[in-house]
């Protein structure tokens, strides 16, 4: 399997499965869970509206809508709180659930936005390691970070080092 990296818009970018940095309401946000709402139309949210919720550190499935994509998976990273409330094995839950997901659906190739580290306030140098920690395990052929800022597009270049 490959891993890529890019700078951008994880909306524009085609890739089978994209995943959603959403929270646990699953009642969209902002940040990249406005982004993904507003250019994959009603219908995500339609689709969300049949689960009660996703306990942090996992992840549901929904179709696309208008994103070019076939499913979003909604993945709820936790808040930092200063990492003694097991935030590094709730991060690396949510990628884990994707993966799952994504090996489960069969998928060729996936999008990960930076989960937890925009409004939830995960450090992002620890917050890419743990992703790609977890990512290079996959099946999956081919996984891209899609990062939508200079600095932690830094970070994930780092930890892919
Ligand atoms: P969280 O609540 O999990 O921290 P955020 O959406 O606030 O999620 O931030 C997660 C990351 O997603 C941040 O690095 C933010 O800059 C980035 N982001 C925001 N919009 C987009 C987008 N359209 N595509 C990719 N990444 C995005």
């Amino acid at each position: 399997m490959a891993i890529e990296l890019r700078l951008g818009d994880i909306t524009k970018i085609p890739v089978e499965a994209i995943v959603n940095a959403a929270n646990s309401g699953l009642r969209g946000g902002g940040g990249v869970d406005g982004a993904i709402h507003r250019a994959g139309g009603p219908s995500i949210m339609q689709e969300l509206r049949a689960y009660k919720g996703c306990p942090t550190g996992s992840a549901v499935v929904t179709g696309a809508g208008l994103l070019p994509a076939k499913y979003v998976f909604h993945a709820v990273g936790p808040v930092y709180m200063g990492g003694r409330g097991g935030e590094a094995e709730l991060l690396a839950s949510a990628y884990r659930s994707c993966l799952r997901l994504g090996e489960e659906l069969g998928v060729k190739s996936i999008s990960f936005p930076s989960i937890s580290t925009g409004a939830y306030g995960y450090p992002v140098a620890e917050a890419a390691r743990i992703a790609v920690e977890v990512v290079k395990t996959t099946s999956i052929p081919l996984a891209l970070f899609v990062i939508f800022d200079e600095q932690t597009l830094k970070a994930y270049s780092a930890a892919l080092e």
